[in-house]
């Protein structure tokens, strides 16, 4: 698949924000300023908010298998189907709710302790739920510093899919399996990656990806990237062929904000349609 062929998608992670009572409202709002042409747009709330959010974007704003609509994710699920674990949620309990999900996202690594491991795991259950999945990766400031980030990416990325099927993972659905290059010091700091940076890692993640036995040398999977992404900032990472659009936290909260985002991105959609056509 060349570079053109790959979905744009513009997810946002509310993280813990909203309530069932205003995260209905504020998807309505974001579903109907960001309808654009060719942008796959996910919203992710907390998990009690999945419901209001669904109802919210239902009717014309329904996600379809084209990715028209607005579709509704999870910010995580728990590795096993079911099970003795108090106050977690599995994949399989957010059918007729979401039906992406986020899974190893920098701030579960930090303060839930998740391991590449055990984020291989809930990639797997994801998958095994027909969930589509982000799989967040990125690299510490001290890190980029040493000149590391891409062998910690690397390794994050080795872990994780240790038990993945290479060749199943995305068969059939180019969105169902999503790279999100997210390096960790970017993360709320409002101190954004450069465009290149970004697509100097998602050069080196496809070389993983390529190197796992990932069909045409990991060039089908999208990479998005996140950490501080505003309408201020995104047309440097959309203007990188290699990067496929964007995991928006904060500014994923302002309607204005997402507009925006989107829009630029369905320059880029735009763009790689007439190039493929
Ligand atoms: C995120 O939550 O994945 C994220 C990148 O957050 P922010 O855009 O606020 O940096």
């Amino acid at each position: 698949m060349i570079g053109s062929m790959r979905p744009i998608i513009v997810a946002g992670n509310w993280k813990m924000h909203t309530t069932p009572a205003d995260a209905g409202e504020l998807a309505r709002t974001i579903a109907a300023r960001t309808r654009v042409d060719g942008v796959i747009r996910v919203l992710c709330p907390p998990f009690v908010c999945l419901a209001a959010v669904r109802d919210a974007v239902s009717g014309p704003d329904a996600a379809a298998p084209d990715g028209s609509g607005v579709a509704v994710g999870a910010q995580d699920v728990h590795h096993e189907a079911a099970g003795a674990f108090t106050g977690a949620i599995s994949a399989p309990m957010l059918a007729g709710l979401a039906t992406w999900t986020i899974v190893g996202h920098s701030e579960r690594r930090r303060d839930a302790c998740e391991t590449d491991e055990l984020i291989g795991r809930k990639l797997l259950a994801a998958r095994a739920a027909g969930l589509r999945t982000i799989l967040c990766v990125g690299e510490q400031l001290a890190e980029r510093e040493a000149g590391r980030a891409s062998d910690v990416v690397d390794r994050q990325l080795r872990g994780c899919l240790a038990a993945a099927d290479p060749v199943a993972i995305n068969a059939g659905d180019a969105a169902a399996f999503a790279i999100a290059y997210e390096p960790v010091w970017a993360i709320g700091t409002g101190r954004n990656a450069r465009g290149a940076d970004a697509a100097e890692m998602a050069a080196a993640i496809r070389q993983t990806l390529a190197a796992l036995g990932f069909p045409n040398g990991g060039a089908d999977v999208p990479v998005l990237y996140g950490g501080s992404v505003a309408s201020s900032n995104i047309d440097e990472f959309m203007a990188e062929p290699s990067i496929d659009g964007a995991l928006v936290g904060g500014a994923s909260l302002k309607p204005d904000e997402m507009a925006a985002i989107v829009a630029r991105a369905g320059l880029t959609a735009a763009a790689r349609a007439g190039a493929g056509a």
